[in-house]
């Protein structure tokens, strides 16, 4: 594969004199299989150079997909101006995940609205077409593209890209889970190993590297990573180059020009054969895998937690937390990811729950000495709570020091206070984990005297009406993530269907709200009914 720097600047442009050789760019990386597939990683604003180089080589027209990591503005910027999206006959596909407000497109669109921008989206003259990602595999052209939720106050995914024998991963933005990473020493642990699974033996990994480790613990919480923790993670993982991007907005050539003196010299005292680069502007690297077989293989990814199945009637979260404050806030955001929970009035409610229904998601606090979480997660695997293999455990606490980042139990620390977003990111990023599995409605028992008086009643093999298991709905665009379903019972008790309302949106129905529901629900039986009711056509 052919990887070209386009943009190499984290946060906001900076060009200037003092950024003239590593780039004043926001982030966008060019890669080319040998067979010619065409990839841009993320569309900042080195996306206009991009496009601007493209349309002199294929004016006429070309086949493209864009990977965007997440929709921060140093990601997107370039995104209006890339010029082949005007160009007639060019055909693109974006593909990038979707944020708390909404799809891929929405998002995207949003910044082209009339305030910002005077090009609509719907202006492109290029055919474009949208691709929401979670975690998994996709295959554009020759290359193998798995994708890995990072940790950032976005939902935010890493690009393994497979092709040619050989393998190239981009991770931007992402924070370490444990700061004290951030230094490049210590042991890597929880999801640190998930992470480091995911960049194992590739030949080129492009890195988040803002901050040094002196300056991190002033940005806790920004998203981002140290040289020192993506130089340390790389190792750890034997890649074999490492290029280290997404430069700090302050940060100026020669600054850049000392950093990396001083890793590649420590890296030379450790005798590893590691190869650290800075991302600049125009830099082109050419892979070639030094190992062909092990790079053939998809990642090693380890299982941190499971999935969160999120299917309709499944298990819900479980909350169990001593500060009120806390536990609205965690009842708020899952409520607005539309996960169903139970807030847990003691360990042995806790308990029965979890064996009685099982969870999509433990959300637990330590807060010593008046709660242990881990020590209850421990005392629950020791009573034979097998099930806890497969479930995410999140355990909240005020208090840093008291972060265990290595329990092997638990699988992932957050540390408070975090915004409402934040917590509604990483909730987002574990039920996303998997995609949710939908289950068909079993048919009901009286399934024939249905059938019959739907015959009767003339409705049978009218427009087809879909439930939505699996539906393209749900599963694609628009992304149905709102049910609301009202039965029709005739009066001898036979359920004829649903009235149904759907929203891209997560929702909670007030009690007014649901009543409505079953009012129109009413109305529409009156309105199945043989003999119509004259009060029928009489109600407002
Ligand atoms: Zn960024
Ligand atoms: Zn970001």
């Amino acid at each position: 594969m052919l990887v070209r720097f386009w943009g190499t600047r984290g946060s906001i442009a900076k060009p200037g004199p003092d950024t003239f050789r590593f780039g004043g760019n926001t982030s966008c990386v060019e890669v080319r299989s040998d067979a010619g597939t065409l990839l841009v990683i993320d569309c900042g604003t080195g996306a206009h150079g991009l496009g601007q180089a493209l349309m002199r080589e294929r004016p006429d027209g070309m086949e493209g997909s864009l990977l965007i990591s997440h929709t921060h503005w140093d990601h997107i910027q370039g995104f209006p101006f890339f010029a082949p999206f005007f160009a007639p006959g060019h055909t693109w596909d974006v593909y990038g995940p979707s944020g708390l407000s909404g799809s891929l497109r929405s998002v995207l669109s949003g910044q082209m609205q009339h305030a910002y921008f005077p090009v609509t989206l719907e202006q492109f003259a290029a055919t474009i077409r949208y691709h929401d990602l979670h975690e998994g595999t996709v295959r554009i052209g020759d290359v193998t593209i798995t994708t890995h939720l990072l940790n950032h106050p976005a939902l935010t995914l890493a690009y393994r890209l497979q092709a040619d024998g050989a393998t190239v991963v981009y991770c931007c933005d992402h924070e370490p889970h444990d700061p004290a990473l951030a230094s490049g020493l210590g042991p890597l642990s929880g999801q640190e190993l998930h992470h480091a699974a995911f960049i194992e033996g590739a030949d080129l990994v492009i890195h988040d590297a803002q901050y040094t480790a002196l300056e991190f613990p002033a940005k806790l919480g920004w998203g981002h990573s140290s040289v020192e923790y993506a130089v340390r993670l790389c190792e750890e993982a034997g890649v074999g180059r490492l290029v280290l991007t997404h430069h700090d907005p302050l940060r100026n050539d020669a600054t850049i020009d000392l950093i990396l003196a001083g890793v590649r010299a420590d890296l030379a005292e450790r005798g590893t054969p590691l190869e650290v680069l800075a991302a600049s502007e125009g830099l082109v690297l050419r892979t070639s895998p030094r190992d062909p077989e092990a790079a053939a293989d998809t990642p090693r990814v380890e299982a941190g937690a499971g999935a969160l199945r999120s299917e309709p009637g499944g298990p819900p979260a479980l909350v169990w937390v001593t500060d009120g404050d806390l536990e609205a806030a965690l009842g708020t955001a899952l409520r607005l990811e539309g996960l169903p929970f139970h807030v847990a009035g003691s360990e042995a409610d806790l308990t029965e729950r979890l064996e009685r229904d099982g969870a999509s998601l433990l959300l637990l606090e330590q807060a010593r000495p008046v709660r242990d979480g881990p020590g209850l997660v421990r005392r629950l695997r020791e009573g034979g709570a097998t099930a806890l293999d497969d479930i995410p455990v999140v355990m909240l606490t005020a208090v840093e020091e008291q972060a265990h980042r290595d329990d092997p139990l638990v699988s992932e620390w957050l540390v408070l206070p975090v915004s409402e977003s934040f917590l509604r990111a990483r909730i987002q990023a574990w039920s996303l984990r998997t995609p949710c599995r939908w289950e068909r409605a079993r048919p009901p028992r009286d399934e024939d005297q249905r059938l019959r008086r739907l015959a009767e009643l003339g409705l049978l093999d009218t427009e087809r009406e879909e439930r939505f298991a699996d539906h393209p709905l749900v599963l694609g665009e628009p992304r149905i993530r709102f049910y609301a379903g009202a039965p029709l019972i005739l009066e001898d008790g036979t359920c004829l269907g649903t009235l149904c309302l759907i929203d891209t949106r997560p929702r909670q129905l007030s009690g007014a709200e649901l009543s409505l529901l079953h009012d129109l629900r009413d109305l529409i039986l009156l309105e199945l009914s043989p003999q119509p009711c004259p009060v029928a056509l009489h109600h407002p």
